[in-house]
């Protein structure tokens, strides 16, 4: 399975809209790709975790030199110097910083816990405007400049699809409906906590956006999503409006999107947002400890919906915080803020 920063709906307004024909065919292809992808089926080798407790980052950065061919040439290895490329060393970079927040905040060695090597394949495409997850390995297009400026820029779009890699290791929630939404949802809420992490940031500095500084200058907006204020990332004549709900009573009923999973998960960032700044603090130490552990606990099932999920966070408050612990009124409240009642 392929998880992509940049949903379908974006991708279909720019293909279908009357901007420039360029963008308009390369959308088109981005989205006849991303679909060709979605019917891949793949059997995922769950490895199980090993005694290795070195800690210690693996990354190879590939080139795919403009072409849509994985994996690409290697051009930087583990502890290579800087190659001069921008995306390569951005993309060396914030695997780097993923992979030491996870060990920082939740003592997590790698994607499946147990040192997975961490593999990018940077200049994917021609101007291609997505990155993903391919369920072994990320790959980023260059954007095409006009809309979208390179998708290895922003820290949170690492963190966002390398954290699909834990959910596929841990819970493994399906990738459709509630249970996509909730993956959706918890790859943009560590994405954003690596941000507040490598930026140093608490709860109430961070700006909660997710994407920041991929939309290129012109377009009329700050970023791919808002946890604080789901559906106001952007509304642009190319791209459309942000259709992200903040609340149940908005929830999108569609097949579209894998049934909105990117477009529902707006409910279960804004709780995540809710809890983190009632708790206050840096975000990733309470409210991102009890999402971590409701994540890796296994507990979940692959089919958890919201309201489970939300039962099963409160379960992990209680847990780490007392049944009658602030950080797990927070939790409540945050649910019951969004309209789902565990
Ligand atoms: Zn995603």
């Amino acid at each position: 399975m392929r998880c992509h920063i940049v949903p379908p709906h974006m991708l279909e307004r720019i293909a279908g809209g009357a901007g420039d024909p360029a963008l308009r065919d390369r959308a088109r292809r981005t989205l006849a790709l991303s679909s060709a992808a979605r019917s891949e089926r793949r059997t995922l080798l769950v490895t199980p975790p090993s005694p290795n407790e070195d800690f210690v980052p693996n990354r190879t950065i590939r080139d795919a030199g403009n072409r849509e061919e994985l994996p690409g040439k290697a051009v930087r290895a583990e502890g290579a110097p800087a190659t001069g490329d921008k995306v390569v060393d951005q993309s060396y970079d914030w695997l780097g910083a993923t992979f030491d927040f996870f060990e920082a905040a939740y003592r997590r060695n790698s994607i499946d816990g147990a040192g997975l090597p961490l593999i990018s394949t940077v200049h994917y495409g021609d101007r291609y405007d997505n990155a993903f997850w391919n369920g072994e390995q990320m790959v980023y297009g260059d954007g095409d400049g006009t809309l979208f400026t390179e998708f290895t820029g922003p820290l949170d779009v690492t963190g966002h699809e390398l954290t699909h890699g834990i959910t596929q290791y841990t819970a493994n929630l399906e990738y459709y409906s509630q249970p996509g939404a909730l993956n959706e949802s918890v790859s943009d809420v560590f994405g954003s906590l690596i941000k507040q992490w490598h930026l140093g940031q608490t709860a109430d500095q961070a700006d909660w956006l997710i994407g920041q500084g991929l939309l290129a200058e012109g377009v009329n907006g700050v970023a791919l999503r808002s946890m604080k204020e789901p559906g106001t990332a952007y509304d642009d004549p190319q791209l459309g409006k942000d259709p992200q709900p903040g609340h149940m009573d908005h929830y999108v009923e569609t097949y579209r999107d894998n049934g909105g999973v990117h477009i529902n998960s707006g409910i279960p960032n804004h709780a995540f947002y809710l809890a983190a700044t009632a708790i206050g603090g840096n975000a990733w130490e309470k409210a991102g400890r009890v999402w971590y552990d409701t994540l890796t606990g296994g507990t979940l099932k692959t089919d958890t919906d919201f309201k489970g999920f939300a039962a099963a966070t409160l379960e992990t408050a209680a847990r780490l915080y007392g049944a009658d612990g602030a950080e797990t009124s927070a939790v409540r409240q945050a649910w019951t803020g969004v309209g789902v009642s565990p």
